[in-house]
């Protein structure tokens, strides 16, 4: 059964509930993911079987109404191995919520812009949703796995017609002009940074690459940091506003 559950963790403390329709082993296979992590410390090993459904209707209770949902915050819903069945039955679920705030978090936004929504079989999302793209550098790293290129991702967002958003995490080393130029065109309404949580060693930014990225970025967006990124960035205003 896929849990309806009160957000805890650190991913988003914007974000009031998560729901987990579709778990598995990720296609993305990132070699931070945070998941592979917890099967690796739980399970002994990160093998954590193919993606299934969960198709339990959802049914949200009076303290989720109107709140904030992060769909599928441990698999990636748009990956490519997802049938698209799966991923119409979960928009139509979440269109029978709709004063909720839905978000789409996704490294692969470009799926999830071209499914057959003009089709009248395939619903369309829900009114309040937000498409949220992980793109954690402009550059390419192997450690970013079989996940689409950060041009792909970008290219996604640059379609969506909708409310959108960026998270840069785990932030890794960038080049500064391209990527906020980037952002500027996209316009998204928010970015969050965090950093590497995990034991596996990034290429990571130093902190003054991270501050100028923050000061631009904060000329046309909001910008949440979060508090793993603490430890590059110990100090800045921004913490302040609970990100
Ligand atoms: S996209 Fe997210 S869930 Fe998928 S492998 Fe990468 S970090 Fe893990």
């Amino acid at each position: 059964m896929a849990a309806f559950l009160k957000q805890k963790g650190d991913m988003y403390r914007w974000v009031d509930f998560t729901w987990n329709p579709v778990q598995g082993k990720c296609q993305h296979d990132c070699a931070y993911c945070y998941i592979k992590r917890i099967a690796q410390r739980f399970r002994g090993d990160d093998d954590f079987g193919a993606p299934h459904l969960f198709d339990t209707p959802l049914n949200i209770r009076q303290n989720g109404a109107g709140k904030t949902v992060f769909v599928c915050s441990s698999c990636d819903l748009f990956a490519s191995n997802i049938p698209e069945s799966w991923i119409a039955w979960v928009i139509r679920q979440a269109n029978k919520y709709p004063e909720n705030t839905w978000l789409w978090n996704t490294k692969n936004p470009q799926r999830a812009v071209n499914l057959p929504r003009f089709d009248s079989r395939f619903p369309d999302y829900p009114k309040n949703s937000i498409l949220c793209a992980t793109i954690e550098t402009n550059c390419w790293f192997d450690c970013m796995g079989k996940a689409p290129h950060p041009d792909q991702r970008f290219k996604g967002l640059e379609e969506w017609e909708g409310r959108k958003m960026v998270t840069i995490e785990p932030i890794m080393k960038f080049a500064i002009s391209p990527f906020v130029e980037r952002l500027h065109w996209i316009r998204p309404e928010q970015v969050n940074l965090g950093a590497n949580s995990g034991n596996v060693e990034l290429p990571e930014p130093s902190r003054e690459d991270i501050e100028k990225l923050v000061y631009k970025l904060s000329r046309f967006t909001k910008v949440h940091l979060k508090k793993n990124l603490r430890r590059i960035l110990p100090e800045h205003d921004l913490y302040s506003e609970g990100a």
